[in-house]
C-alpha cells in the first residue's frame, strides 16, 4: 500500500498550519516543511527520512529541542509514545529520539501524516510506512538523564544514541485531528519566546543554516567541535552511526584532544580555532555559568576514570545547573489547559476524524 493512500485526514499541509514563531529561523523545504535540526542537511540535500547521528550528539551537546534546536530552558522535554507504548512508559523511558519542546511535538504532530516520518521516529525501518496507530500520545518529561550510544535493532552492527528520559510529567493523548488540533492551537496562543544569548544564537545559526559554500552539513562540523567539548565521553559514542570519521587516522585527534582539554581546560582560551563550528563550541563552553545536565554528566564520568601519565584526575569544577521555572510562563500554560479541559468537560469532546 502507498503511504500516499493512507494520508489520513489528520495531517495537513504545512501551509495550513501556522507554525510556532520559535520554528521562525528554521529554513523552509520547498513543500513547506519546517527543516527541522535533527535531520541530514547537506546544502541542496535535505533528507526528512533518516535522522542524523551527528546532529542528535550536537543537540545533545548543546541541549536543544531536535525540531527547533532552541534550549529547553524551564519546559518539559517531550517524545513521541506510540499506542499501547505509554502503559509501559513509567516515569522514564529510553529511546532513540532527541526530545523536542511541547509546541514543537504538537506542531509535528499537525503536519506530519504518520508519526513515524518525517518528524518522528525517523530512521527506524520496521516503522516507516507503517499505519499510524489511532492514538497518538506525546509524553512530557521533565528531564533528559543521560544519552549514550546502543546496538540499534534496526541497524545492525551500529550504534544509535539513545535518550534517557526522566521524570514523566504530562501526557498529551489525541485521538482526533480536531482534538490534536484544539491541543496544538492552545499551545499557539500562550507560547513563550526563548531569548538566546550571541554565544547560544551562533550555535542554532550554524546548526540550521548550514552554508551553501561550504557544501556540507554543517552537522559534521558541529558534532566534531562537540565532541571536543565534552561529547568524546559519551559511553559508547565511538561505534555510533557516522562517528567513524572521528576516528580514522588522519582525523584521529578528536577523542585525544578532548582528553587534553578535560585535564587543561585552559588550553580552550589559548586555542585559536578557525573553523566556526569549533570557535562557537569553545566560547559557548566557555561562557556558560552551568552545563547542560547530560554533558556536565559525560565529563564528570570521565574524570572519575581518566588519569593523567603521573596519576593525577582532571580537574573538574562541578556545574551543576540549577533548576529554573518560568513561573508566569507554567502559569499562563496551566491556565491554558485548564480552559482547555472545560471546554471539553461541557460536550465538546474530541470528534472521531
Ligand atoms: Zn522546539
Amino acid at each position: 500500500m502507498s503511504r500516499d493512500s493512507l494520508i489520513p485526514k489528520a495531517s495537513r499541509r504545512p501551509t495550513e498550519v501556522t507554525p510556532p514563531a520559535r520554528l521562525s529561523h528554521l529554513q523552509v523545504d520547498p513543500r513547506g516543511y519546517p527543516i527541522i535540526s535533527v535531520i541530514p542537511q547537506q546544502p541542496g540535500d535535505v533528507d526528512f527520512g533518516v535522522l542524523s547521528e551527528k546532529r542528535k550528539l550536537v543537540v545533545a551537546t548543546y541541549d536543544l529541542c531536535a525540531v527547533c534546536a532552541l534550549p529547553f530552558r524551564d519546559e518539559l522535554r517531550w517524545q513521541v509514545i506510540f499506542g499501547e507504548e505509554i502503559q509501559k512508559v513509567d516515569s522514564s523511558v529510553a529511546v532513540p529520539e532527541a526530545p523536542v519542546h511541547e509546541i514543537c511535538a504538537l506542531y509535528a504532530a499537525q503536519v506530519c501524516p504518520y508519526v513515524s516520518s518525517p518528524y518522528a521516529r525517523l530512521g527506524d525501518p520496521y516503522r516507516k510506512g507503517q499505519r499510524r496507530p489511532e492514538t497518538l500520545t506525546l509524553a512530557g518529561f521533565a528531564s533528559t538523564a543521560s544519552v549514550f550510544g546502543y546496538a540499534s535493532d534496526v541497524q545492525k552492527g551500529e550504534n544509535v544514541l539513545v535518550y534517557e528520559m526522566a521524570d514523566l510529567r504530562r501526557t498529551h493523548t489525541l485521538v482526533s485531528a480536531d482534538d490534536a488540533r484544539e491541543v496544538y492551537e492552545t499551545a499557539l496562543r500562550t507560547e513563550t519566546a526563548i531569548e538566546l544569548d550571541d554565544q547560544e544564537r551562533r550555535i542554532v545559526d550554524l546548526l540550521c543554516n548550514p552554508l551553501p559554500e561550504n557544501n556540507e552539513d554543517s552537522g559534521t562540523a558541529m558534532a566534531g567541535a562537540a565532541l571536543i567539548i565534552g561529547a568524546a565521553f559519551c559511553p559508547d559514542i565511538r561505534q555510533v552511526q557516522g562517528m567513524k570519521m572521528f576516528t580514522e587516522s588522519h582525523n584521529s585527534h578528536y577523542f585525544p584532544f578532548a582528553t587534553n582539554l578535560l585535564f587543561k581546560p585552559e588550553l580552550m582560551a589559548a586555542a585559536d580555532f578557525e573553523d566556526d563550528s569549533f570557535a562557537a563550541a569553545v566560547s559557548w563552553f566557555q561562557t556558560r555559568e552551568n552545563l547542560p545536565a547530560v554533558l556536565e554528566k559525560w565529563r564528570l564520568d570521565a574524570a572519575r576514570t581518566l588519569r593523567d601519565p603521573q596519576g593525577r584526575r582532571p580537574p573538574i569544577a562541578r556545574r551543576q545547573a540549577p533548576v529554573v521555572r518560568d513561573d508566569e510562563a507554567i502559569r499562563k500554560r496551566h491556565e491554558a489547559e485548564a480552559r482547555l479541559r472545560k471546554q471539553r468537560k461541557k460536550g465538546k469532546g474530541p470528534s472521531q476524524s
